[in-house]
């Protein structure tokens, strides 16, 4: 696609077989669900993508509303974390502009969510984020989390909005590590420096 003089529009995706992967998804328990995305986040370093996936699901029945997965370097946008895909993805589906509208939802990730995902949690919608890799996985490996607060969880019960993690923290934080052994870009804001 040619880039406009002037942007009009955002044209955000996840690939068709990621989609295919979770659509008909149940999983109806935290273990399930961080299994899911991490293995998402795996699959996304195997197409050469950043280490990261996350997932938007129904509590009532476990069923995978979205998924997302970070797209920030083919999609030249900074914004395009997994979490903030995943709730994008969820909402054009539910058509809604908060998932609370339309039941109990949770966010499952694959790592805790940085300070610009973290920052979009409370207009989602979800009552609850589930998280696999800490922060200091994350940073282990070069990625810049942002100026969270460090009671950013107890922010969020504060505002109703529940808080587990980290789930299987072992097998997230390995995929990192795959992503960081195999040379993959460390896309923070300060151009490299
Ligand atoms: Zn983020």
């Amino acid at each position: 696609m040619t880039a406009p003089d002037f942007p009009e529009q955002i044209h955000l995706t996840i690939h068709p077989d990621l989609a295919a992967m979770a659509r008909s998804l149940t999983a109806d328990t935290p273990e399930a669900r961080i299994r899911a995305v991490t293995a998402w986040a795996k699959w996304n370093v195997d197409q050469g993508e950043g280490p990261f996936a996350a997932g938007i699901f129904n509590l009532a029945n476990g069923a995978c509303v979205s998924a997302g997965v970070n797209r920030v370097v083919s999609s030249s946008c900074s914004l395009a974390h997994a979490e903030v895909m995943a709730i994008m993805l969820a909402q054009q589906a539910l058509q809604c502009f908060s998932l609370a509208e339309k039941g109990q939802y949770v966010l499952t990730t694959s790592a805790e969510p940085c300070a610009m995902c973290f920052g979009a949690i409370p207009w989602s919608g979800v009552c609850e984020v589930e998280y696999a890799a800490t922060r200091e996985d994350v940073e282990a490996i070069g990625f810049d989390e942002g100026p969270k607060s460090k009671t950013w969880e107890a922010d969020l019960r504060a505002r109703g909005i529940r808080v587990a993690g980290p789930i299987g923290r072992e097998e997230a934080a390995e995929v990192l590590r795959a992503y960081a052994r195999r040379g993959g870009i460390v896309y923070n804001g300060d151009a490299g420096a």
